[in-house]
C-alpha cells in the first residue's frame, strides 16, 4: 500500500533506471480521477494493446476510444523499449478483478487463480501497455521486454515492493489474455534479478564462474610514508604512474627516493581529479591512490 508517485518521480525514477522517457502532451494531468479514486497503489500491471505502430498505439492509450475514454495506462512501452508516458493518476486499464489477487499482491504471495472480478484495480495498479498484436506470433523484441523489466523494478524499489507486486492483466481479470508471448513468471523472475541489482537480463549469457583474478595495485601505504628520506620501489612504480597519466613533473626520471619532483607530479595528479586546496598538496592520499593503480611488481 502506497501512495501513487507524482509526475516528476514517475519520470526521474525510469530515467535513473536507464529508460528513455516521452511525454505526451497533457499526460501530467491526464486521469480518471474525477470517476473515482487512485490510490492507494499496490502494484503494477502489464499488458498488450493488441495494436501496431508506436504512432497510432500512443494516440489510442492517450485518446481512448468510444466506450472507453483515456488514459487506458499510465505508460506505453514501444518495440525499441521506449517509455511513452500517457497518464498520470487514475487510468483505464486494469477493469474489475479478483479481491484475492490483490490481496495476495499486497501481501507479496502466491497468486491465486483469478475467478471473480469484484474489485477496482484502476485505483489500485499502475499500467503499462506493451505495443503488442497478442496474437502469439507478433515478437517481442529483447529490448522491449528489458523494458518491462526495468520500468517495474524502477517502480518497486520506490515503493519497497518485490516483483510479485508485478502481474499481468491475466493474472488480474478473468477473460483477459494480456500480455502473451513472454510469462509473468519468467518476468518476475528478471525483475527479482534486476532489484538484487543483477541487471537482469534472463537472455544474457551467464558469466564465467572461475573466479578472475584482478590486477594487483600496490595498497595505499599511509600519507606518513611519503616523506623526504623515504626509500622505496613503490615510489618508483607511482612515479611511473604519474608519467603514463601525464602528470610527470621529474626532470630526471622516477626514482626509489621520495623528492619533491614526485610531490609536483603527485599534486598534478590530484588535480587531475579535481582535488583543491590540501587535498592537492601532492602527498598522496588514499582515494587518489586508489584512482592511480599503482601496479604491483612483486617482491
Ligand atoms: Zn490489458
Amino acid at each position: 500500500m502506497a501512495k501513487p508517485l507524482n509526475a516528476s518521480k514517475m519520470v526521474e525514477i525510469l530515467r535513473a533506471e536507464g529508460l528513455t522517457v516521452h511525454e505526451v502532451r497533457s499526460w501530467r494531468t491526464h486521469n480518471r480521477n474525477s470517476k473515482g479514486a487512485w490510490g492507494p497503489v499496490n502494484g503494477v500491471m502489464i499488458h498488450h494493446t493488441v495494436t501496431k505502430g508506436t504512432e497510432a498505439s500512443v494516440n489510442i492509450c492517450y485518446n481512448g476510444y468510444s466506450g472507453l475514454p483515456g488514459p487506458l495506462c499510465h505508460g506505453v512501452i514501444d518495440k525499441k523499449g521506449e517509455i511513452h508516458l500517457v497518464g498520470n493518476g487514475r487510468a483505464n486499464h486494469a477493469g474489475l478483478g479478483d479481491s484475492d489477487v490483490l490481496r495476495a499482491v499486497i501481501n507479496e504471495s502466491k497468486l491465486p487463480h483469478d475467478n471473480e472480478a469484484d474489485t477496482d484495480g484502476n485505483a489500485r495498479f499502475y499500467g503499462f501497455e506493451c505495443i503488442n498484436l497478442g496474437d502469439g506470433k507478433d515478437p517481442w523484441p529483447e529490448a522491449q521486454k528489458e523494458a518491462i523489466e526495468k520500468v517495474s523494478a524502477a517502480i518497486c524499489r520506490h515503493h519497497g515492493w518485490s516483483e510479485r507486486s508485478v502481474i499481468g492483466h491475466k493474472e488480474w481479470q478473468p477473460g483477459k489474455t494480456d500480455p502473451r508471448g513472454f510469462t509473468m513468471d519468467g518476468m518476475r523472475g528478471r525483475i527479482a534479478q534486476r532489484l538484487k541489482g543483477g541487471g537482469g537480463g534472463g537472455d544474457e549469457p551467464t558469466p564465467d564462474p572461475k573466479p578472475v583474478p584482478k590486477p594487483k595495485h600496490v595498497p595505499f601505504p599511509g600519507s606518513g610514508f611519503f616523506h623526504i628520506g623515504q626509500k622505496s620501489p613503490i615510489i618508483t612504480a607511482m612515479g611511473h604512474r604519474l608519467v603514463a597519466e601525464g602528470c610527470g613533473r621529474y626532470e630526471d626520471g622516477p626514482s626509489p627516493e621520495w623528492t619533491e619532483a614526485d610531490r609536483r607530479s603527485y599534486a598534478a595528479w590530484q588535480q587531475k581529479l579535481h582535488f583543491k586546496g590540501k587535498d592537492a598538496d601532492g602527498i598522496p592520499g588514499k582515494v587518489s591512490w586508489d584512482k592511480l593503480k599503482v601496479p604491483d611488481g612483486g617482491k
